[in-house]
Order: structure tokens, then C-alpha cells, then sequence
């Protein structure tokens, strides 16, 4: 008889049933083009692909690594092209032992706890809702929504900038404490840059890489979703720098080596279309689009947080982030409305809020 994995029913949290997600726009038609280009060559002999290198295509690595990490030193074979940051955020954490320790903001994304449920990193749920065994970082008002360095010791750190729910930018001092501190505890941080292509105040960092020392000590997701409307085409990547060694015992290993080896045998990669796709976003013009797709989605969510503003909201996020954080109830036609306790305990009290409709 089989037995199940009973660690799955310890999730408090419900799945989603319908993304929440979808208001970044169709693809752009630099992408569209090149998506149906590719498509058209797998359908003929002399063109098509089969499978292709594990980590992604090098045009598409080597496009990225030269746009996005210009001048951060990260090189194309640091590169994991992946279906999602999704995929990435939630299997990374099988290459740690089950006794590692978990530091995730309150609130956060349910993803970030929930595979710790599901793989039994967790312990009891706790009376004041969350799981024992992790470290929450409380984001609050009166923190600024800034997660503050814990006075114990964690091992694996979820961080984002901007923070989901709350849309905050974290600032590079907040970011160099927090590479000193997992540096000081062998740790290892894994920085959801999913909506890093919203940050707009000027001196927040767009990539953990701009705080020296952090390719020793972090792993950086990052996803098309949410910056080039990918939600259902599906494409992201991670960046693991040959620099991140952790030592377990008396051995020090290579994070690069141990995410090669896991997804060489877990994954046959991305489509050839799709990461056809991702690359048009490089080219002049597809990045034209991309500028004023954002400042779309942007001045759309800025709209929101003026208006609610006015009528007396106190309202967080929207400056760097295309969704609010706002306090209090609240209940309004054609606005996407998620309620703060999704996002655990610490978003009691709050709901995110997008704009909706298309663009
Ligand atoms: C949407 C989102 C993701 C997931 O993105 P996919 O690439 O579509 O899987 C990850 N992290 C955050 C913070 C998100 O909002």
C-alpha cells in the first residue's frame, strides 16, 4: 500500500485557484514575432531543435548576463534559464538539509514557506498562525516594511526587492546587513528579483550583486512574468555564482555544481520558442516596449495609490511595485483585491490591491 508524504497536509494555506498575476499586458510584438519565427523554424527539418542545453541556450544567457548584470561581473554560464521563478524559488531549497533554517519575511509570497512544509523542514503551526521552526522577519509599519536582521541564526533567507506584498524597494543598507549577516552564519540568501524592473527610487540596488561580498553568499531569481507579460508563456532565470561555496562539515561545495547536477537530472529545459522569445527582449526595440509597458503598468498603479490616498487609505507600495499595500478593509470594483493573511500572519489588517482590466 502506498504512504503519503503527510508533511503535504500540515499546508495551512490554500493553492490559488486563478492567478493573480495576470494584469501585465500581452506579449509585446518584437516578442510575439520572434516567438512565431522560432515556432516555424521546429516545424522544419533543417531548423528544428531538440533538446537543447540543459542551462538554457547561450544567446539567451549571454544576452542576459550582458544587459542585466552589465558591470556586476556575473557571466553567462552563471545562468539557469528556467519555466519560472516560481519553479526555481520552490526546488532550490532541495539541495539543503532538512535541518536547515528558515528566515522569511511576514508578510511573503506562501510559496516561500509552503515548500518548507511540504519537504518537512517545518515544525507545529504555531497559535499566532505560522510555522514553528521558522524565523519570521517582521515587515510592519513601523519598520517600513524593512525586514530587520534577527538576533539568532538562520541558514537559508528569502528576501525580495521590491518586497511582495508590499511593494518597498529595500535600500543597499539594508542589503549589505543582510549579506554580512548570512556571510557571518554561512548562510545562503535567495533574492527574489521577480519585479525588479519596477524600481524607480533611484539608489535601491536592482541586483543583490551590487553589495560586495553577496555572489559569495546569494542565489538571485528573476522571471519575464511580470516584466514582459510571460505569466503564461513561461520563462525566468537564477543566477548561481561559481563565487557561492557553502561548507557542510569540513567540505566546502559549489552551489553551481549541486543546482547543475539537480537540474540535469530533474529538468530537459526550456522551449526553443520560448527562449527565442525571452532574447527578443534584448534586442533595441524590444526593450522599447518593455520601458513602456512598465511606465504603463506603473502609472496605472500610481493612479490607484493617488486616488485611494485622497479618500483617506494609507497606502504603502505602488511607487516601486505595480500593486498596493493598503490598510483596512476594503471592497471596490475592478481593482484586484488579495487579502493581507494570504501572505501570513504579519499581513493581517492589510490587502494588496492591482489594477485590472487590460492594458
Ligand atoms: C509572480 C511572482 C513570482 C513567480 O513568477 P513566475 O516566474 O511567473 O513563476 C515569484 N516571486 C514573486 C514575488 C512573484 O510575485
Amino acid at each position: 500500500m502506498v504512504k503519503l508524504n503527510h508533511h503535504y497536509s500540515k499546508l495551512n494555506s490554500n493553492p490559488q485557484t486563478s492567478s493573480t498575476e495576470d494584469f501585465f499586458g500581452p506579449l509585446t510584438p518584437t516578442v510575439a514575432e520572434a516567438l512565431e519565427n522560432a515556432s516555424r523554424e521546429m516545424g522544419s527539418p533543417e531548423t528544428c531543435k531538440g533538446y537543447g542545453p540543459r542551462q538554457g541556450y547561450p544567446f539567451l544567457r549571454e544576452a542576459i548576463a550582458s544587459h542585466d548584470y552589465k558591470g556586476l561581473g556575473i557571466e553567462s554560464d552563471e545562468l539557469f534559464i528556467s519555466d519560472g521563478a516560481t519553479t526555481d524559488l520552490a526546488n532550490f531549497q532541495e539541495i539543503f538539509g532538512l535541518e536547515s533554517r528558515v528566515a522569511v519575511t511576514d508578510p511573503a509570497p506562501p510559496l516561500y514557506i509552503d515548500v518548507h512544509v511540504m519537504a518537512g523542514r517545518t515544525r507545529l503551526p504555531l497559535k499566532t498562525g505560522g510555522y514553528g521552526g521558522i524565523v519570521y522577519l517582521p515587515c510592519t509599519e513601523k519598520n517600513r516594511f524593512t525586514p530587520e536582521i534577527p538576533n539568532r541564526p538562520s541558514d537559508l533567507i528569502y528576501l525580495s526587492s521590491p518586497t511582495n506584498p508590499t511593494g518597498v524597494a529595500l535600500d543597499r543598507s539594508t542589503l549589505t546587513g543582510w549579506v554580512h549577516y548570512a556571510k557571518a552564519n554561512g548562510a545562503v540568501i535567495l533574492f527574489d528579483g521577480s519585479y525588479e524592473a519596477y524600481l524607480r527610487t533611484p539608489d535601491a540596488p536592482r541586483s543583490i550583486y551590487e553589495i560586495p561580498g553577496a555572489k559569495e553568499v546569494a542565489v538571485e531569481v528573476r522571471s519575464f512574468s511580470k516584466t514582459a507579460g510571460f505569466t503564461g508563456l513561461r520563462c525566468s532565470y537564477t543566477v548561481v555564482p561559481h563565487a557561492l561555496k557553502v561548507l557542510d562539515g569540513h567540505r566546502l561545495f559549489s552551489l553551481h555544481s549541486l543546482w547543475t547536477q539537480r537540474q540535469q537530472t530533474k529538468s530537459n529545459g526550456i522551449s526553443y520558442p520560448v527562449q527565442k522569445a525571452a532574447a527578443a527582449l534584448y534586442s533595441e526595440k524590444g526593450q522599447k516596449e518593455i520601458r513602456q509597458r512598465i511606465d504603463q503598468v506603473l502609472s496605472r498603479a500610481k493612479a490607484l495609490r493617488d486616488q485611494l490616498t485622497q479618500q483617506g487609505y494609507k497606502v504603502y507600495g505602488g511607487i516601486d511595485a505595480p500593486f498596493l499595500w493598503v490598510k483596512g478593509p476594503f471592497q471596490e470594483k475592478g481593482i484586484l483585491a488579495t487579502p493581507g493573511s494570504h501572505f501570513g500572519p504579519g499581513g493581517e489588517g492589510f490587502v494588496r490591491l492591482q489594477p485590472s482590466g487590460a492594458l
